[in-house]
């Protein structure tokens, strides 16, 4: 693990940043700016995409009569160009959606993965989501895969996974997805980044607005629970998550 400060008014982040996707959009609305803050700090942030989002969440393309090779080469490339505007690698695993099935394969994968970025952070979605079956399926599968990583008699190259601490990133309908913050990131320094990206996927243009209000508001939060001696400016922009596993310290504070 490593932390890196910089001259660039962008904050020390922590990396490598590991985030799992379920579509291809995902990525981008939820934890957009984690990753930015993480490559603007010169860290590796990844992005796996087990899909490309092409049966659910693609409507204006089936609409407008694309084919299904033509939706997931679209989805793909749009993915890409936000990836780029973010900073971050991405790879596609292409293991379909609606539904995304959760299979020991695409677990395995998962692991390799693990295992080759070495994550100080994980992302992935939140284990419960009643709009999306995709979601937690990538969840469990993301969440396997960190734990399998860490057995020393797991047969996949590279060393045993330390305890990387995983998070849940926020979804769209927080309350029925049992999702209550209890860490706000501050991505104001690297805002116009997530919104460059959002701005890569024109086919939900609907959620660049949303998705901006939504930072507007979790930075309302995030200065309330910060207090006001923290130096943070006076309008912040923030990204709300969930961590799975406790905090260590040995100072509490
Ligand atoms: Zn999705």
């Amino acid at each position: 693990m490593n932390t890196t400060s910089t001259t660039t008014g962008v904050p020390a982040a922590t990396g490598p940043l590991l985030v799992i996707s379920a579509h291809a959009g995902d990525f981008v609305w939820r934890a957009g700016g984690a990753i930015a803050l993480t490559a603007a700090a010169g860290q590796r942030a990844k992005v796996v995409c087990l899909s490309y989002g092409e049966r659910g969440e693609s409507a204006r393309a089936w609409r407008e009569g694309k084919s299904l090779d033509e939706i997931k080469t679209v989805r793909r490339s749009e993915a890409e160009q936000a990836a780029a505007a973010l900073g971050a690698e991405i790879e596609f695993l292409d293991a379909g959606d609606y539904p995304l099935l959760e299979t020991p394969e695409l677990v395995d994968r998962l692991v390799h993965v693990h295992r080759e970025v070495d994550p100080a952070v994980v992302l992935t979605h939140t284990l419960a989501d009643p709009y999306n079956g995709d979601h937690p399926a990538a969840a469990r599968m993301a969440v396997q895969a960190r734990i399998l990583a860490q057995a020393v008699g797991y047969d996949a190259p590279g060393e045993p996974l330390g305890a990387p601490p995983v998070f849940f990133f926020e979804p769209h309908q927080p309350e029925q997805c049992d999702f209550k913050p209890d860490t706000l990131l501050d991505i104001t320094p690297v805002f116009d980044r997530k919104r460059k990206a959002m701005e890569c996927l024109p086919a939900q243009q609907h959620m660049w607005d949303y998705y901006t209000d939504l930072a507007k508001r979790r930075g309302v939060q995030l200065k309330r629970n910060a207090g006001p001696n923290l130096g943070l400016p006076h309008d912040c922009l923030a990204e709300a998550f969930v961590r799975v596993y406790p905090q260590t310290t040995a100072v509490l504070g």
